[in-house]
């Protein structure tokens, strides 16, 4: 089992994000007083569990804006209702701007073992147009800081694939990261969505780099990251050996989870729900169901096409591939004989390998990942 606390607040709102969050801290209060309730209640509604728990995630928005207290009182309550594993991860997205020598040491003193780093650039000029608000130095000066305090396990954000990029600019941006010399480094490739600011700048979409190029930057920062010990775990991410995000791992690997806070969702075997992207209603939902003694509400169960989907959408983002024994025992007839035509096609455009037990996708078929999912899509009947 793992939980995830989202947190949606944020300084100031970046011009790519398409995340809950705002820049108001007028509901704060009402924000926090009401977590502390859902964390409570839900752990009243499902009973004790049989698994301690493995992993917990602060995420946003920005937990790091907010109180290094509050996280701490947020933990100790969580600790008092669910038993956490020997060797639990816990993290907390933080920005740069808000690592504080004083909050690094709450959070550390609190259980807080990994610190996910919002760096996004190097590029003074990138940090501008994704609008960042923080500088390059204080990236260094926030790694210095968590270093300091004890932290061994940070990871960095990174976005690639932006206005006008170059090969030669990614790979600069990756040594920078090198050469700080985090354990983890997630390698975002920039998708404009909708209603965010760079939606609406980038209308016409000229200046974004071209598939060659992206083709290009991706494979040759995945050299760089492996000629320097980092190990490619998912189609993102980049980890020193041992240094794999578990609750990450956890996500694609079908682990369920209970997620807590506006616009969280949770995961049993059975079903899922969401809540929210309002603070308000997220408040409200969680107050009739205290008050009325009731479970949540909009449980969507989940079908054996649902968990087919998922299971192909997470597997093959992972190098490891997917299992041919996991997909099979959710379908009549044998994945690889029903897909038999498109296997072999795809292994001969070295897109996947194929072997017994596995599927996975080749660094080429990283590239075109998308295309490779959906001729799989249709669940054999
Ligand atoms: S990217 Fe992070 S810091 Fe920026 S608005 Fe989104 S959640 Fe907030």
């Amino acid at each position: 089992m793992m939980l995830y606390i989202h947190v949606p607040f944020c300084a100031s709102h970046c011009s790519y994000c398409a995340f809950y969050s705002t820049t108001s801290t007028e509901a704060l209060e009402q924000y926090s007083t009401t977590l502390l309730r859902e964390i409570e209640y839900t752990s009243l509604l499902h009973g004790s569990i049989d698994t301690p728990i493995r992993s917990i995630f602060f995420g946003g928005g920005t937990p790091s804006f907010i109180s290094a207290e509050y996280i701490a009182h947020v933990l100790t309550q969580i600790a008092r209702t669910y038993p956490f594993s020997h060797d639990i991860e816990i993290t907390i997205e933080a920005n740069p701007e808000s690592i504080t020598q004083e909050k690094a040491e709450i959070w550390y003193n609190a259980g807080i073992n990994r610190v996910s780093i919002g760096c996004q650039s190097f590029i003074p000029e990138t940090l501008t147009l994704l609008q960042r608000i923080h500088s390059v130095e204080r990236i260094y000066e926030a790694i210095d800081i968590l270093r300091h305090v004890g932290f061994r396990n940070l990871s960095l954000d990174m976005i690639w694939g932006h206005c006008n990029q170059t090969t030669e600019q990614w790979l600069y941006e990756l040594r920078s990261a090198l050469s700080l010399g985090v354990e983890h480094l997630s390698c975002y490739l920039l998708t404009i969505e909708e209603n965010t600011l760079l939606a609406k700048q980038y209308k016409l979409h000229t200046l974004l780099p071209s598939e060659e190029e992206l083709c290009e930057m991706y494979l040759a920062g995945k050299e760089l990251l492996t000629r320097h010990g980092y190990i490619q775990y998912e189609i993102s991410n980049f980890a020193q050996e041992g240094y794999e995000c578990k609750h990450n791992l956890g996500y694609w690997n079908d682990i369920p989870y209970y997620g807590y806070g506006p616009s969280a969702s949770s995961y049993t075997i059975a079903s899922r729900y969401t809540h929210p992207s309002s603070i308000q209603a997220w408040s409200t939902r969680i107050s009739e169901c205290c008050n009325k003694h009731v479970p949540l509400p909009n449980r969507e169960e989940r079908t054996k096409e649902i968990i087919y989907t998922e299971l192909l959408f997470l597997g093959l983002r992972q190098s490891k591939g997917i299992s041919l024994n996991t997909l099979n025992s959710y379908l009549p007839i044998p994945f690889e004989e029903y897909y038999k035509k498109q296997i072999e096609q795809l292994c001969m455009n070295s897109l996947i390998t194929y072997d017994s037990s596995s599927i996975r996708v080749t660094s080429k078929g990283g590239l075109v990942l998308d295309s490779i999912i959906e001729q799989f899509l249709t669940m054999p009947q």
